[in-house]
C-alpha cells in the first residue's frame, strides 16, 4: 500500500481492518480471538465502543480520521474482528444488521475524507472484499463492475440513480465513477459483515467474555423498545399479509430495501397512521436516520416536496418488487390492491359480528 500517496500502511490497515494489509498482519500476530477474553483489555474495550456507536448512533465512529487524536492501530485494527466476533455470538438480527451498516458508513467515510487513489482503492476491493471481477480503466476513469455483480451489490443501496438502467453500461460492464465506487464499496463491506456474523461464533466461558455480552445486552434493551399498538381507529388485523409481514420483519430488526419502505409507509399512511407514528416504526430498522426518515415520511404523506400523498403499489406492482405474499384470503377478497383487501376484509369482519 505505501507509495499510494501520502498516507501509512498503519493507517491504511486501521481504517480498513478487512484489506489484505490487514489480513497479513492479524496472521503474523496469530492470535485467536478467544484469547482476547482472558483477560481485561484494551482491544476488548474497543470492540464495545464500536458495538456502542454502532447501536446508539449507528454509525461507527474513527478515531483515527480525528485530527490530533492518537490512536493505537494495534488496538483499531484487532477490535474489529473481536467486534463481529460478539456481534455474531449474540446472534440478535437487528444487532447484526445494524453492525454492519454500521460499520460500512465508517468504511465509507474514511474512503471519501481520505481521497486514497483509484489504485488504492481498486486494491481494496480486489485484495479486501476479493473482488477479483473488478478493474479500473485510468482512461475513462470509470471501474468497470459486471453487470450481474452490479445488480448484486446496487439493489440495496436504492434509488433511482442506482437503478440499472440509469448506468452506463459497455459490453456487459458497468463503469462507476470514483464516487460511486467507494459507496459499492461500503455496500459490500456490510455485506461481508453479514456473512461473516452468520457463521457460528461459540459463546465462550471466561468473565470477560460474559461482562461483555451482558453490556451488549444492556444496551439492545435500552434502544430497542417494542412497537408500540397501532392507534384505536386502525385494525391491524385487517392489514393484508403484505403489510403484516413487513411489520414484522421491522420487528425481527431486519433490513428493509427501498420499495419495501414505500409500500408499508404508503399503507399505513393511507389507513390513518400518523406520520410520527409511522416514524416510530421506521425507527427500528438498523439503519435508521431520523432526519431522513421524517422527510421521506412526509413526503409520502404529501406533506412535503410535490404535496402529493403516494399511494401503495397495486398487488401487481407489489408482486414484481417481491413484496407479494398472497394468501387464501387474499384469493377470496379477489382484491388487486392492498387497500381493498383492508376495505373488503374490515366490511366482511363486520358483516360476521352483526
Ligand atoms: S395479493 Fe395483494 S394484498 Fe395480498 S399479499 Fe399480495 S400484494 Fe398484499
Amino acid at each position: 500500500v505505501t507509495g499510494y500517496g501520502p498516507f501509512s500502511t498503519e493507517e491504511w490497515i486501521a481504517h480498513f481492518p478487512f484489506s489484505k494489509e490487514a489480513r497479513e498482519f492479524l496472521e503474523q500476530q496469530g492470535f485467536s480471538i478467544s484469547t482476547f477474553f482472558e483477560f481485561e483489555n484494551k482491544v476488548v474495550e474497543r470492540a464495545l465502543e464500536r458495538v456502542r456507536d454502532a447501536v446508539e448512533q449507528g454509525h461507527v465512529l474513527s478515531p483515527s480520521l480525528e485530527s490530533g487524536f492518537k490512536y493505537d492501530f494495534e488496538v483499531e485494527t484487532l477490535s474489529y474482528p473481536v467486534a463481529i466476533y460478539l456481534v455474531a455470538s449474540l446472534g440478535n438480527r437487528w444487532l447484526i444488521e445494524r453492525y454492519a451498516s454500521a460499520e460500512s458508513k465508517r468504511v465509507f467515510a474514511c474512503l471519501q475524507l481520505k481521497r486514497y487513489p483509484a489504485e488504492a482503492v481498486l486494491q481494496l476491493a480486489r485484495g479486501g472484499l476479493e473482488w477479483k471481477w473488478v478493474t479500473y480503466d485510468s482512461v475513462l476513469k470509470a471501474f468497470k463492475v459486471p453487470v450481474i455483480k452490479y445488480v448484486k451489490y446496487a439493489v440495496r443501496i436504492g434509488g433511482p440513480a442506482w437503478k440499472l438502467v440509469n448506468q452506463r453500461v459497455e459490453e456487459g460492464v458497468v463503469l462507476l465513477s470514483y464516487e460511486k465506487f467507494l459507496r459499492f464499496i461500503s455496500e459490500g463491506v456490510r455485506l461481508r459483515i453479514l456473512e461473516r456474523c452468520s457463521q457460528p461464533a461459540p459463546q465462550l466461558e471466561t468473565d470477560v467474555y460474559k461482562k461483555s455480552i451482558e453490556y451488549i445486552r444492556n444496551l439492545l434493551s435500552q434502544t430497542m423498545r417494542p412497537i408500540a399498538p397501532m392507534p384505536k381507529s386502525v385494525d391491524p388485523g385487517a392489514f393484508p399479509p403484505c403489510i403484516q409481514q413487513l411489520l414484522r420483519s421491522i420487528e425481527e430488526g431486519r433490513h428493509l430495501p427501498h420499495a419495501a419502505r414505500f409500500f408499508l409507509a404508503s399503507f399505513l399512511l393511507r389507513v390513518g397512521v400518523k406520520p410520527d407514528r409511522v416514524v416510530e416504526i421506521f425507527s427500528r430498522l438498523p439503519d435508521f436516520n431520523r432526519k431522513r426518515t421524517e422527510y421521506y415520511v412526509r413526503h409520502i404523506a404529501g406533506e412535503k416536496g410535490g404535496k402529493k400523498a403516494y399511494l401503495p403499489y397495486s398487488c401487481e406492482r407489489a408482486r414484481s418488487y417481491g413484496l407479494c405474499s398472497m394468501s387464501d384470503v387474499c384469493r377470496q377478497l379477489q382484491v388487486q390492491h392492498p387497500l381493498q383487501y383492508y376495505i373488503r376484509y374490515r366490511r366482511a369482519k363486520r358483516r360476521e359480528s352483526e
